[in-house]
C-alpha cells in the first residue's frame, strides 16, 4: 500500500523519522535528485491521520522538484512534516532529534522553514545539521526571503505585461493585491513606486491600513478584490481563490501574483485561458524565495540573487511561448518546462554526490 502510494508520483525515497523520548512523529520526502540534492520545507501541522500526513509530503515535495526544475536551480524536491500542533508540540528536543533524521540523509534532502515553523525552530534544527537553509543573516544565511519574492513576482508581472499589452510599463496598469503580508506589501510597495494604481485586501485591517498611510494603496473589502477595475490580479494570500465562482467575475487580463496553488482545479487553468487571461504559473512566479535560498548554498550574496531575480521573467517568458507552441495551458506548460529539464539534464547525470555533496559556504553555526 505505501510502496503504491510512493511509487505513483515517482518518489525516490520516504522516510520516517520517529523519537518517541521527545515525541517526533515526522516524513521526509525526497521526491527527486536528479537535479540536486532534494531542498524544501519542513511544515509542522496536526494532521489528522498519518495519511493525511504523507499525502500532503508527498504532494508538497514532487511541487518543488517542479519549482526548482522550472527555476533553472541545480537542485531537486523534497519536503518534511512533522505531525503535531505548533502551538502545544514544539520543544528543542524534537527539533534536535528531526535535525538528526536530516544529517543521517547526508545532504540527499535540505530543509528549511515552512508553514508552523519559525526561525527558532530552525536554530535547533541547525545545531544538528548543516542541511538547512534560509538560517538568519546571523549565521551568513539569506534570511526573510519575502521581498525577493516580491521582486521576483515584479518580473513575472512584467513578462506577463509584455505578452498581453505588448509593453512592460507597470505604470499603466491598475493592479488588485491580496493579502498585505510579507510578500504582498513590498510587491504593493514595488508597485507603487513605478507609480501604478494599486487596490489592496486582507484579514488584517493593520496592514491594510499600512498599506493605505504608507504606499498610498487603495482598500477594498474582502470579497470586492475579484470585482475591482484592475487589469492584473495578485493573489499573495491563500491558495485557491481563481475557481469557478470567482472567475466569472474578473476584469482581469492577468493573473500574476506570489501566492501558491491559486487554481483551485485544473479546470479554473483551462477556464481563465478560455476567457483570455493570462495565468503566470504560481510556482514559476514565487521562486524568488527558492532562488534566495538556494544561493546560500554557493555562499550568500545579494548581488547574485538580484541577478537570478530577473530569470524569473525569462522562465514567464518562456512558458508563455510554450503555451502558445503546444496550445496548452501556461500551467500546463510550466509542468512540460520542468519535465523537460529533468528528462535533459537527468541524461547528463549530474554527479552532485560525492565530490559535488551540497556544503554550505560562509555559514557558521
Ligand atoms: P503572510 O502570512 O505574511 O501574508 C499573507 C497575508 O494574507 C496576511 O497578511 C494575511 O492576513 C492575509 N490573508 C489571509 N487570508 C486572507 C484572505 N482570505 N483575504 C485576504 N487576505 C488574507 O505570508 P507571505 O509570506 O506573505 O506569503 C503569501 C503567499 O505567498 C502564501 O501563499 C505563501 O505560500 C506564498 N509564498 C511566499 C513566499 C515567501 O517568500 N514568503 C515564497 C513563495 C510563496
Amino acid at each position: 500500500m505505501i510502496f503504491e502510494t510512493v511509487g505513483q508520483h515517482g518518489h525516490e525515497q520516504v522516510v520516517y523519522c520517529s523519537n518517541r523520548e521527545v515525541g517526533l512523529k515526522a516524513i521526509i520526502a525526497v521526491h527527486s535528485t536528479v537535479l540536486g540534492p532534494a531542498l524544501g520545507g519542513l511544515r509542522m501541522w496536526p494532521y489528522a491521520t498519518e495519511q493525511e500526513a504523507l499525502n500532503d509530503v508527498l504532494r508538497l515535495s514532487k511541487g518543488m522538484t517542479y519549482k526548482a526544475a522550472v527555476a533553472g536551480l541545480n537542485l531537486g524536491g523534497g519536503k518534511a512534516v512533522i505531525i503535531g500542533d505548533p502551538s502545544r508540540d514544539k520543544s528543542e528536543g524534537l527539533f534536535r532529534a528531526f535535525g538528526r533524521f536530516v544529517n543521517s540523509l547526508g545532504g540527499r534532502y535540505i530543509t528549511a522553514e515552512d508553514v508552523g515553523i519559525d526561525v527558532n525552530d530552525m536554530e535547533y534544527v541547525f545545531q544538528e545539521t548543516e542541511f538547512v537553509s534560509g538560517v538568519h543573516q546571523v549565521h551568513g544565511g539569506s534570511g526573510d526571503p519575502s521581498p525577493f519574492t516580491a521582486y521576483g513576482t515584479l518580473q513575472g508581472i512584467m513578462a506577463a505585461l509584455a505578452v498581453k499589452f505588448g509593453h512592460e510599463d507597470i505604470s499603466r496598469h491598475a493592479y488588485a493585491v491580496q493579502g498585505v503580508g510579507h510578500v504582498g506589501y513590498h510587491l504593493a510597495k514595488l508597485l507603487r513606486e513605478h507609480k501604478a494604481k494599486v487596490f489592496v485586501t486582507d484579514i488584517n485591517r493593520d496592514s491594510v491600513q499600512r498599506a493605505v498611510d504608507e504606499l498610498g494603496c487603495e482598500a477594498v473589502p474582502l470579497d470586492q478584490i475579484y470585482d475591482v477595475d484592475a487589469e492584473v490580479y495578485c493573489p499573495c494570500a491563500l491558495g485557491g481563490t481563481v475557481n469557478m465562482d470567482t472567475i466569472p467575475r474578473f476584469r482581469f487580463k492577468v493573473i500574476a501574483g506570489a501566492a501558491n496553488n491559486q487554481l483551485a482545479t485544473d479546470e479554473c487553468g483551462e477556464e481563465v485561458a478560455r476567457r483570455g487571461i493570462l495565468y503566470a504559473p504560481d510556482y514559476a512566479i514565487n521562486a524568488g524565495g527558492l532562488m534566495n535560498v538556494a544561493i546560500e548554498l554557493e555562499g550568500y550574496n545579494r548581488e547574485r540573487v538580484m541577478r537570478m531575480m530577473r530569470t524569473i521573467h525569462y522562465n514567464l517568458s518562456r512558458i508563455f511561448k510554450i503555451a502558445e507552441r503546444d496550445g496548452i495551458t501556461t500551467a500546463k506548460a510550466a509542468d512540460r518546462m520542468a519535465e523537460e529539464r529533468i528528462a535533459t539534464i537527468g541524461k547528463v547525470k549530474l554527479p552532485w554526490m560525492g565530490s559535488a555533496k551540497p556544503h554550505f559556504k560562509g555559514r557558521t553555526r
